[in-house]
């Protein structure tokens, strides 16, 4: 009977093509579906925003009409469009209007020369407006080692007060302006969970770490929501042209929701926005209250179901359950101890730790209780969590949340999991918990060989699994983390499946990281397409080409399976599509 009915729908479906021919109609061309046949076709056709055919050349006639835009792709490769599964869209579209030094490794007199540029570039604002810039690669200056404070920008030609943000999110360095601005003197203690530094003669020396340049968000003029809204606008618009059609924002503040529904609003929104609300760790003494105020930012934000127009989406909750496992900060969760240098910095001695780094931020009993709660919300929670024992303790709550949600249809990810025990490897499959990677950080670099000493060598071998958890039965999702580092999904896939660097990243940094065996190319994709809509819950309508789903989709230069892999770098996005309507193209 279901054979039969099916059969019946076919028919309807391909009479009702006839009398109505495609908007849009792609042939010539090599489709990667990402559907459960892992089929590649030829051709496909959209109506109304949503697929009408997928398949060979020869079946396309029928839905070819008077007014059908037809592109010829000439062998060339078309996908789904690009989904993020996690990424923090409104700071990075404000780091796209601010002064940035774009993460490039920099000398101290080309640090100085970006930012005096910077400077003399909005003059106007001289002798007292901020200069706030952005996309510091502290961990990256040349020549290695060498160090900057606030003589560095005090000997620039400006009375401003200046701040530098670093990528990584953990350093500022201000100049003595700011530092007078934020009262921050001599005298001046550490803040709990942050570090003022300070030099020999006891006088702080610029460089802020964490909870110390805090301050900054109170005496610096927040944007305004008009600026949030040119952020976002912004933010979108880097989105499109790197194909993504879908993301999440994985910390959504009430500004972020507010600039993004307004752009919903006026009809500008280009990608399908997904947003989790934050609970923090202090809200443990009142979770029933912080999940309940998840549930009414959903309700003033969320728009409903996933439509053709890209809608504003509250459907998850963030927590964090630790920090980053990177040396300096050394904060991610571990279930065995970090190794301690016995030496000195100038030589180095290491040995057996005791330290493991901070307790998991949620204790196992508030976990249970909040992921529950979340899940008879029908909120799919999305766990920060770096080191592997923050990765177990999420996995046990998970577990938890299995237990008293019986057959709920909940979407537990995990995000980062740059560590996971060979204990966890498998959970991920029999809990159906998504680990949502950022596959950029797969490589050797700065920050990954720089954990060598503190994790040892049986660690390090199998540090960022990958490949080794979906070798497990993981379903991988990819999730940039923009704008931890810059927007650039491609050199990301490229690192999912080489695990290498890129070619002039230098000689320290050659080779593949660890011992992982990194993702295959079709894997890769699949991972930033239908496997983050299944993270996102939108796999019913988006994320493959199927017949009756949504029609998000690119267009690329290259084709990501067959180039040598090192080329996925390379592949540029030719046009996006969202809802059948296009948003980029790039000529
Ligand atoms: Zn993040």
């Amino acid at each position: 009977l279901i054979a039969i009915a099916r059969i019946a729908v076919l028919f309807l479906a391909a009479t009702a093509a006839v009398a109505a021919p495609a908007d849009r109609a792609y042939y010539h061309g090599s489709v990667f579906t990402a559907d459960g046949a892992h089929r590649i076709v030829q051709a496909i056709a959209i109506r109304d925003g949503r697929i009408v055919y997928v398949g060979d050349d020869a079946g396309l006639a029928p839905f070819i009409g008077e007014g059908t835009v037809r592109i010829d792709l000439k062998g060339g490769f078309l996908m789904p469009g690009v989904i993020d599964g996690h990424l923090h869209p409104l700071e990075a579209g404000r780091n796209l209007l601010h002064c940035s030094l774009d993460y490039a490794p920099l000398t101290v007199p080309e640090f100085q020369a970006r930012i005096q540029a910077c400077l003399d570039a909005s003059a106007s604002v001289e002798p007292d407006g901020w200069l706030e810039a952005v996309g510091w690669f502290q961990e990256g200056m040349r020549p290695a080692g060498v160090t900057t404070s606030r003589a560095t920008l005090d000997a620039l030609r400006t009375k401003r007060p200046i701040i530098i943000r670093s990528s990584f999110g953990h350093t500022v360095l201000a100049n003595s302006r700011a530092l007078a601005l934020a009262a921050i003197t001599a005298k001046t203690s550490d803040p709990v969970g942050g570090r003022i530094t300070k030099d020999g003669a006891g006088e702080p020396n610029g460089l802020l770490e964490d909870a110390a340049f805090e301050v900054f968000r109170s005496i610096i003029p927040a944007p305004t929501p008009e600026q949030d809204v040119a952020a976002a606008r912004a933010a979108l618009a880097a989105l499109n042209r790197q194909g993504v059609t879908s993301f999440l924002d994985a910390m959504a503040l009430p500004e972020d929701l507010a600039a993004f529904s307004s752009l919903s609003h006026s009809g500008e929104l280009t990608a399908r926005a997904h947003f989790a609300p934050l609970i923090e760790p202090k809200e443990a003494a009142a979770l029933e209250a912080a999940v309940a105020r998840v549930v009414s930012i959903r309700k003033r934000y969320d728009e409903g179901a996933i439509g053709r127009e890209p809608r504003v989406t509250v459907r998850n909750a963030k927590l964090f359950l630790d920090g980053v496992i990177a040396a300096p900060a050394l904060t991610g969760a571990l279930l065995e101890p970090y190794r301690r240098n016995a030496g000195t910095d100038a030589s180095p001695h290491f040995v057996a730790g005791t330290s493991r780094g901070p307790a998991v931020y949620f204790n196992a009993r508030d976990l249970a209780r909040v992921l529950s709660a979340l899940a008879r919300e029908g909120i799919d929670p999305h766990l920060h969590a770096d080191g592997d024992g923050a990765v177990h303790a999420a996995l046990d709550g998970i577990q938890a949340m299995r237990t008293s949600a019986r057959g709920a249809d909940i979407r537990p990810a995990i995000a980062h999991d740059e560590m996971v025990g060979r204990i966890d490897y498998a959970r991920f499959r029999e809990l159906d918990a998504t680990p949502v990677i950022s596959f950029q950080w797969d490589k050797p670099a700065g920050d990954t060989l720089g954990l060598r000493p503190y994790i040892g060598q049986r660690r390090m071998a199998i540090l960022e699994p990958a490949g080794l958890l979906a070798a497990a039965g993981a379903r991988i999702a990819f999730g940039s983390d923009w704008p931890v580092d810059a927007l650039d999904e491609w050199f990301a896939f490229k690192v999912g499946v080489t695990r290498t660097n890129a070619p002039d990243a230098g000689r320290e940094f050659a080779g593949r990281l660890g011992k992982d065996p990194g993702l295959s190319p079709e894997a890769v994709l699949r991972a930033a397409t239908i496997n983050a809509a299944y993270e996102l819950h939108e796999d019913e309508v988006t994320g493959s080409l199927e017949l009756g789903k949504l029609a998000d989709l690119i267009v690329l230069d290259r084709n990501p399976l067959t180039v040598p892999p090192e080329d996925i770098a390379k592949v540029k996005v030719e046009e996006t599509v969202v809802g059948g309507r296009v948003v980029y193209a790039r000529h």
